[in-house]
């Protein structure tokens, strides 16, 4: 049994920080009452969504609070927006998102599709990005809403979104935008207005909030029905008891993140490249899935070629090291990753393309011990592998 746990799989979830766990206790045990109640002991729970409300007001910049929606998740946040938006809009049938979506996105737009619109999924290079003319020839006058990740889960390329709202407004002023920031949230600096966006979502346990808990903005004078229609929580746009300590602890979390923006830019990203650029060095058959700069600071996707990515997580597992293949919902499946072949990732690193995603947690010692660990698990599942001739090929190439 190995002791170390070297926790690589950040885009997956993350640790709950402890300044998070610490401002929601009271909400449990002591302030505990609905914050719709009429007597004092309500007010301070109350006062707690209050001020969480206007924490991701700022995390967004938003205009106003009222702009913030507390959800369970980031599906939540996603399904709220697309199916909230397209329940009011009964006219324009035609709606757009990207081949690479989160199933929480891509799977709506597929339920949709079965309804009867018109749906468009827009393409990516070989490096994951965005197909940016074949978004601007696909808005018209029909375009109901268009839905783009702002950071990829798998490669962590980031999507120009800024650019992307420029392209959907000027085609068409009326076509919503949706963005599902949940890559982004605590790694780079999101700002609605900047970058014009109606709606946007994130999830909490993304970054060091606990799972169950989310957040969407949603830009005043967007007309939206509520997913979950009951009491008159959240404006009438979300019915339910809130969740105060999560309410709480996602509010706390963000205001840390942003904090720590500046280190992700720079030590988190120096620790990735580090362990990208050794592992690529070293070992004959690894190559970046992506290698442009424009990427979250945390995340590197890398193609052992011809072996089973499966069997290198198991191996990885084994001396505590905890990465991912594919993202969490489809890796356990032996489909390859929707979003690398997208990307028309050649067959033979399909399989074999582990994600490694940090964290402001992660340390040197631990990027070096996987540096160290991982060339000799890759030799040998070299060895076993029936493609000896290309993988003998690939080293004569590198030395
Ligand atoms: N969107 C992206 C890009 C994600 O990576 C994920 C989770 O992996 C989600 C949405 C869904 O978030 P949640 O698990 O909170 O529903």
């Amino acid at each position: 049994m190995n002791n170390k746990m070297i926790y690589l799989d950040n885009n997956a979830t993350t640790k709950v920080d402890k300044k998070v766990v610490d401002e929601m206790m009271p909400y449990f045990e002591e302030e505990y009452a609905n914050p719709s109640s009429m007597y004092d002991f309500s007010k301070k729970a109350s006062k707690a969504i209050k001020e969480s409300r206007e924490m991701m007001k700022e995390f967004f910049n938003a205009k106003t609070s009222n702009e913030i929606i507390f959800t369970s998740c980031g599906s939540e946040s996603a399904n709220t927006a697309i199916r909230g938006l397209l329940e009011t809009e009964k006219n324009k049938k035609h709606i757009i998102t990207t081949k690479v979506e989160h199933p929480c996105v891509l799977n709506v737009f597929k339920y949709y599709e079965k309804q009867g619109y018109k749906v468009d999924y827009i393409g990516v290079n070989s490096n994951g990005e965005l197909d940016l003319a074949e978004l601007q020839e696909k808005v018209d006058k029909d375009t109901a809403l268009v839905a783009t990740m702002w950071a990829n889960n798998e490669t962590g390329v980031i999507f120009p979104v800024q650019k992307i709202s420029e392209i959907v407004k000027s085609k068409n002023p009326e076509t919503k935008l949706f963005v599902d920031a949940v890559q982004v949230a605590g790694k780079i600096d999101i700002d609605v207005q900047t970058a014009n966006i109606d709606m946007l979502g994130v999830s909490g346990h993304k970054f060091h909030a606990p799972k169950g808990v989310g957040a969407l903005y949603v830009k005043s004078g967007t007309l939206l029905n509520p997913l979950i229609i009951g009491g008159h929580q959240e404006r009438g746009k979300r019915a339910g008891t809130e969740n105060v300590p999560y309410i709480v602890g996602i509010a706390k979390a963000a205001e840390l993140a942003k904090e720590s923006l500046k280190y992700e830019a720079t030590e988190i990203k120096r620790l990735r490249d580090k362990l990208e650029t050794n592992i690529v060095k070293n070992i004959c058959n690894a190559k970046l899935n992506t290698s442009i700069s424009n990427r979250v600071p945390n995340t590197t996707n890398i193609g052992f070629e011809y072996i089973e990515g499966e069997l290198i997580l198991l191996h990885l597992s084994d001396i505590g090291i905890c990465a991912s293949s594919g993202s969490a919902c489809t890796s356990g499946s032996l489909e390859p990753s929707h979003v690398l072949r997208a990307m028309g990732t050649p067959f033979t690193a399909l399989h074999g393309s582990i994600r490694f995603s940090l964290s402001r947690f992660t340390t040197e010692e631990e990027i070096d011990y996987v540096i160290e660990k991982l060339p000799p698990i890759i030799e040998k599942l070299n060895n076993i592998s029936p493609y000896q001739d290309e993988i003998n090929a690939l080293k004569n190439l590198k030395h």
